[in-house]
């Protein structure tokens, strides 16, 4: 009997070097004592992909012998990154050049920048990203975290990504623990749903298919930021899951708080995947009502649900071949709110953003304690 593979997130480190406007994990990092060993990732198991995440995943030093033991039980490896520690990303792409590295920058110099608060943190990221490619890395490629700041740099990027052959990933703003955050909002949506229009039309003329189905993704995050259902079922937990640096192991990274199903430092995998805990977070997603629209939790609903994704496509490369485009009025709620039906405070009061909210951070114990007499940032630097 064959095993069924699972899609698996690794956060390997709450330590992030990073200062981003819409994320404050940087205040809250874990104990570097605490964080996932060797050990508890030989217990995960076998995975069709697995993503490896923080913080800053190349804060820990022992990356690559965390990479050697996920290649024995992963077909495929993504690892997320602000790419700042350039020697440390071209290092283990040297051991490993079938890996995948997304490397998040916020767009053009300027804005990337003010968002990031890094210094010098595009050029960084950018000079990386050539090495890899000069390396002959395949896989490699943006991650871009689109807002009202950086809407406008959106098709920019995108060319400049489209030029050196790379991918072109994108998310929007979400409010979890895992982000510490509550109050991330969109305020002018109808233009960042112009820049996002923009860039599926250039995805959608594109002959790559996977760029035609990266045009749907992207059409998930108009009806997102508009705060609407999710265009597919939300099945995190069922066959994907996210571990912690704490070894809990979790539905996603898009809570309010965080949910745990067990913790692999303590069980084995198939007691807490088999587990009540489990079942009782499961439950808990199939009503959950947060619908984000994240790579990680749409990526595998895409490929369970091919169907909807794949006619959404077929109408509109027919729509292309009559040399119509795609416009961000086919959603409903856009063209409602064109019309003044539905008014910018009834959107706002459909998103995730509480600006009474007490957010949680998902912090053990012992990581809170180092927060006592020191900032997340000293403790990082
Ligand atoms: S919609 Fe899915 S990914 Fe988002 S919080 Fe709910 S369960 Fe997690």
């Amino acid at each position: 009997m064959s095993i069924k593979k699972l899609n698996g997130t690794v956060i390997v480190t709450y330590r992030c070097n990073a200062r981003c406007t819409m994320c404050n994990r940087y205040k809250a990092p874990s104990n570097p004592e605490e964080e996932i060993s060797i050990e508890t990732i030989r217990k995960l198991p076998p995975m069709y992909f697995t993503n490896i995440t923080g913080g800053e995943p190349f804060i820990r030093t022992d990356i690559k012998d965390i990479v050697r033991e996920l290649y024995k039980k992963s077909d495929r490896i993504v690892i997320s990154t602000n790419g700042y520690f350039t020697d440390r990303i071209v290092d283990l792409a040297k051991e490993f050049p079938q890996i995948g590295i997304r490397i998040s920058i916020e767009g053009l110099e300027q804005t990337n920048n003010e968002i990031r608060g890094l210094d010098n943190g595009y050029q960084r990221g950018y000079q990386t990203l050539k090495k890899l490619r000069e390396m002959g890395m395949k896989d490699v490629g943006f991650g871009m975290t689109v807002q009202d700041k950086n809407a406008p740099d959106l098709v920019p990027l995108y060319d400049i990504s489209d030029e050196m052959g790379m991918e072109f990933a994108t998310a929007s703003l979400h409010n979890s623990f895992y982000f510490v955050e509550a109050k991330n909002i969109i305020h002018d949506r109808p233009m960042v749903a112009q820049n996002f229009e923009n860039l599926i039309n250039k995805l959608l003329k594109s002959n790559s298919p996977k760029k035609w189905f990266r045009a749907y993704f992207n059409h998930g995050l108009i009806n997102y930021i508009y705060g609407q259902k999710r265009l597919l079922p939300c099945d995190m937990s069922f066959d994907t899951f996210f571990i912690d640096p704490y070894g809990d192991v979790m539905p996603c990274n898009g809570t309010k708080d965080k949910e745990v199903m067990g913790n692999l430092n303590r069980q084995t995998w198939d007691e807490l995947w088999n587990s009540l805990e489990a079942e009782k977070v499961r439950k808990k997603v199939r009503c959950c009502d947060r619908d984000c629209w994240m790579i990680g939790s749409v990526s595998p609903a895409m490929h369970k649900y091919i169907w909807v994704p794949m006619l959404w496509v077929l109408r509109h490369k027919l729509k292309f071949w009559k040399k119509k485009k795609y416009s961000m009025y086919e959603n409903k709620i856009v063209r409602d709110y064109r019309d003044g039906k539905v008014t910018k405070e009834e959107l706002d009061k459909c998103s995730t953003c509480d600006m009474l909210a007490k957010v949680n951070d998902g912090l053990s114990d012992k990581s809170r304690e180092q927060l006592k007499d020191k900032t997340g940032e000293e403790i990082v630097d």
